[in-house]
């Protein structure tokens, strides 16, 4: 498989570190809201790769952090009167549902940052040691020039970014050694959570965390570092400097970064009034729809969101969910023939269509032209599997349009949803078994409900439900 990596600027043959095993780091959301539509990009890309690796017969480590302590999560506590841990909790289960519905896996491990303070405070240490870092008033500041490759990320030169960044020195960190520094840990500030250091009550700094997960929870060098392209710099480069400060060695061999999902052709901004958050998305569409829409486009490339655009690929997904159903439908129906001759031989085309899959998938990730694979595919079987074809025919077409999808995340069978009435019959039993003490059969009724996604809440007035 090739990849294109932002660190050499061209499609890289990927060489795992260890042989069948794959690390790989995503930078996750800041959990104060719920996460908006151009967040969903980058978790179902990469959740794309995983899966892809993963069908390729790679082991795969993947990590993607919740960074839980932050300036917006602190303000949004603080214009609620609760802790930030009550504001940082919340939504992350509020992302866990969004991702659900995105069809993302959860991650190996979802490290978070209040979690991981000791190892940070360690890693501060290290560098501070190692002349990487140092200590002004209860702030450490990471000595940028003391990095030589500063900048090789980004491309950026540091002697440019001095001079553009003159102003930096204005802001209040007059006592930085030199603008380009950065805060691997400040101080507390009134009414803000804080944590003991050597260096005083205060909070790590944002760049910090993925360098101490990554290497906590994958190792010094991990295969794939992965995010939007905004966080090229200073975030990942920040991230560099730190971990290969440090450990003396390098951090990651392949840097992935997704393009930008834009609204009507304009900047995703809560100011312009086109803001989404993917909640907000799913009372319209199906998220499925959202996923496929997604891939749809590569990973690198911008992304326009409209109305159109994803009218369209609802249309491409129901021409895939219509083709399966209609393989599932003959193959039950037909279920006891077996494959003919002819149909054996047809069959050949199946391993050509995922050989053709697997070689767009193989070019840096190029979902587009597997999901025109899989359009093909769907074209074929339209043809060539007919009311007159064995159930085994209808089958193995069945089975490789399955197989194809899961790798991309897609579901194509439509799960069975309740209907409202059989929701209330279903409350109903619920409200009788309770009040005939058999709460056996109530639980039973509540999780079944649950496994369908209805949310039941008691409340004075009786029970309410919702679809989760
Ligand atoms: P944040 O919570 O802002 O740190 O973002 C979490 C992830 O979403 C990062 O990988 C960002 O690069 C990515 N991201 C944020 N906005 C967009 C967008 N409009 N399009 C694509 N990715 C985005
Ligand atoms: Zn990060």
């Amino acid at each position: 498989m090739k990849v294109y990596n932002t660190l050499t600027r061209r499609k890289d043959e990927f060489q795992p570190i260890r042989e069948g095993k794959v690390g790989i780091y995503v930078c996750g959301p800041t959990v104060y809201d719920y996460i908006h539509i151009g967040n969903a990009r980058p978790m179902i890309v990469f959740d794309t790769l995983r899966r892809y690796l993963e069908y390729r017969g790679y082991e795969v480590n993947y990590v993607s952090n919740f960074t839980d302590v932050d300036d917006k999560i602190i303000r949004r506590a603080n214009e609620e009167g609760v802790d930030s841990k009550v504001i940082s909790e919340r939504y992350i289960e509020e992302c866990k549902k969004d991702m659900e519905g995105l069809n993302v896996r959860p991650a190996t491990v979802h490290p978070k940052a209040t979690e991981e303070i000791p190892d940070m405070i360690e890693m501060i240490k290290t560098l501070i040691e190692k002349g990487h870092a140092y200590e002004v008033n209860g702030t450490v500041y990471f000595r940028t020039r003391s990095f030589s490759e500063y900048g090789k990320l980004s491309k950026k030169n540091i002697d440019d970014l001095r001079s553009g960044n003159r102003e930096l020195l204005v802001s209040g960190e007059e006592e930085k050694e030199d603008p380009l520094d950065f805060v691997l840990w400040k101080p507390k500030k009134e009414g803000e959570p804080f944590w003991e250091s050597p260096w005083g009550e205060g909070r790590p700094g944002w760049h910090l965390e993925c360098s101490v997960m990554s290497k906590k929870y994958i190792g010094d060098i991990i295969d794939i570092h992965a995010g939007g392209e905004d966080l090229i710099f200073p975030h990942h480069e920040n991230e560099i400097a730190q971990s290969e400060a440090a450990n003396d060695k390098e951090f990651a061999r392949y840097w992935m970064h997704n393009g930008f999902l834009k609204i009507n052709n304009e900047k995703m901004s809560k100011s312009l009034g086109n803001f989404f958050t993917v909640r907000e998305i799913s009372e319209k569409y199906d998220l499925q729809v959202i996923r496929f829409f997604m891939l749809s486009a590569h990973y690198r490339s911008p992304l326009n969101f409209s109305a159109d655009l994803v009218e369209a690929s609802k249309n491409g997904l129901e021409r895939i969910r219509n083709a399966a159903s209609r393989l599932l439908e003959i193959s039950e129906k037909n279920g006891d023939s077996p494959l003919t001759s002819e149909e054996e031989a047809a069959l050949k085309v199946l391993e050509e269509y995922k050989e053709r899959f697997n070689q767009a998938m193989d070019d840096d990730l190029n979902t587009a032209d597997a999901i025109s694979v899989i359009f093909e595919l769907v074209k074929s079987a339209n043809t060539n599997v007919t009311e007159q074809s064995s159930g085994a025919f209808a089958k193995n077409y069945y089975e490789c349009l399955e197989t194809l999808n899961q790798v991309l995340g897609i579901e194509i069978t439509v799960k069975e949803e309740l209907l409202d009435s059989d929701i209330e019959a279903l409350i109903e039993e619920r409200q009788a078994a309770r009040k005939n003490k058999d709460f056996a059969r109530a639980d039973e009724i509540r999780n079944l409900l649950q496994e369908k996604g209805i949310l039941l809440e008691d409340t004075r007035e009786g029970v309410r439900w919702k679809r989760a």
